[in-house]
């Protein structure tokens, strides 16, 4: 493949050939996709891009797959601006990248699996699997029915059950551990030292996390080709947030734009904020902690890309703050009731991380902002539960209609 290097060791910089490994055999390191630039520089521009599918792939070039065969729905969701909640906040500039609508199962983690599973393809595998805080169990699940791939989602017994029908559904092998994310995830990485599958966020992880950056060129793209000023992103392992600017950096590589300037903020629920508070106790490292929050499908205690996430905040110049649960609530209800959008815990964090960010004057009243929305709030109803007004009930009368509704008064 010209376009991809090598993997490479982000703490040593051993390379390695492309196969689905994840760790450095020296140093334990994680590894990463390697590109060659030069040669993708030569090949890249604005027009094919806008020629391209309205999906993800669109971007191909920059993406560590031949020719995609899974997750053809993926990506180039809606960016918004948001007139009302950014006259709230005070900024005149305030968009939405709205991957509540990602398809085929409303959050960001189609991205990532529709390249992984791609990848998995291309290298012979016949099962898929995964260690899930919700969402992405949701999305293996639905793509692998469509590769017609054997699935086995991993994930901890507790979560809402509208995550847990959301995979069902697709009927994968659903596997309900008992404890956190944490201990799924290390469950799943002896399984997978022992079988021979494809666990998208393990050893295929470095493909995986390559779809990120995808929420980095739509956006630049659908701002006409202009970086943003800032973003708010919310972090679980912290793929995401590092994704996000290894996509604007590649833009500028391959020379689709000129420059980028900008500022990265993360989103964390402060019943689990090990990144956030290593970043306010000016740590490099990370502490993990045990998650106790609503805010389940951003749960991850031991971030594995926690460090790498903190690099990013300290290069782009942006920050960390947390949501309370209350707080992430009140979120959810302040997207819902100002522009329309219905997300789930991780957006109700993202939006109360940016309202504290703005009160606090992180930015500028004109500069542009984009806030990522990155699950649908259908998927964790039962949190709203006893937090939302009530309906008005009547007889099928016009007079009760008149009594209750017209002559109410609040
Ligand atoms: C997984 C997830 C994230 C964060 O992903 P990381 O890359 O692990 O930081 C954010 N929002 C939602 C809704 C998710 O499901
Ligand atoms: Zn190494």
């Amino acid at each position: 493949m010209a376009k991809v290097k090598a993997l490479k060791c982000r703490e040593c910089g051993k390379e390695y050939p492309i196969e689905p490994i994840h760790v450095c055999e020296l140093c334990f390191g994680p590894l990463e996709v390697v590109y060659d630039y030069e040669e993708i520089r030569k090949n890249i521009s604005r027009e094919k891009i806008e020629k391209g599918p309205k999906s993800l792939w669109r971007y191909i070039d920059l993406l560590p797959v031949e020719e995609p065969t899974v997750g053809l729905t993926a990506g180039f969701t809606p960016l918004r601006k948001a007139e009302n909640l950014g006259a709230i906040l005070g900024l005149k500039n305030l968009y939405i990248k709205d991957d509540s609508v990602n398809h085929p199962t409303l959050s960001f983690k189609d991205r990532v699996v529709a390249v992984a599973i791609s990848k998995a393809k291309e290298f012979g595998f016949d099962t898929v699997a995964c260690a899930s805080t919700g969402n992405l169990a949701n999305s293996v699940s639905a793509h692998a029915a469509q590769s017609g791939m054997n699935c086995y989602v991993f994930i901890p017994a507790n979560l809402e059950s509208q995550k847990i029908y959301g995979s069902l559904v697709f009927k994968p092998t659903v596997v309900a551990v008992e404890g956190t994310y944490d201990d799924v995830n290390r469950l799943c990485s002896e399984i997978a030292n022992e079988l021979p599958w494809a666990f998208v966020n393990i050893n295929v992880r470095p493909f995986y996390a390559e779809g990120s950056k995808t929420l980095a060129f739509e956006v630049v793209e659908q701002l006409g080709w202009r970086a943003p000023d800032a973003v708010v992103a919310p972090a679980a392992s912290g793929s995401l947030i590092t994704k996000i600017w290894k996509g604007l950096k590649e833009l500028v590589k391959v020379g689709l734009i000129d420059s980028m300037n900008t500022r990265v903020y993360g989103a964390q629920a402060e019943g689990c904020s090990p990144i956030a508070k290593a970043w306010k106790e000016g740590r490099d490292f990370i502490i993990p902690v045990k998650p106790n929050t609503i805010a389940k499908s951003i749960a991850i205690g031991n971030p594995a890309d926690g460090m790498y996430a903190l690099q990013v905040t300290r290069e782009s110049n942006g920050d960390w703050e947390t949501a309370t649960d209350e707080e992430i609530i009140e979120g959810i209800k302040l997207l819902a009731e100002t522009e329309g959008i219905f997300t789930e815990t991780a957006g109700g964090t993202t939006i109360a991380v940016l309202k504290k960010l703005a009160q606090r004057g992180a930015f500028k009243p004109d500069e542009v902002v984009v806030v990522y929305i990155t699950g649908n709030g259908y998927k964790t109803m039962e949190v709203l539960e006893g937090h939302l007004h009530h309906t008005v009930r009547i007889k099928p009368t016009l007079a009760d209609f008149r009594e209750k509704i017209l002559a109410r008064v609040d």
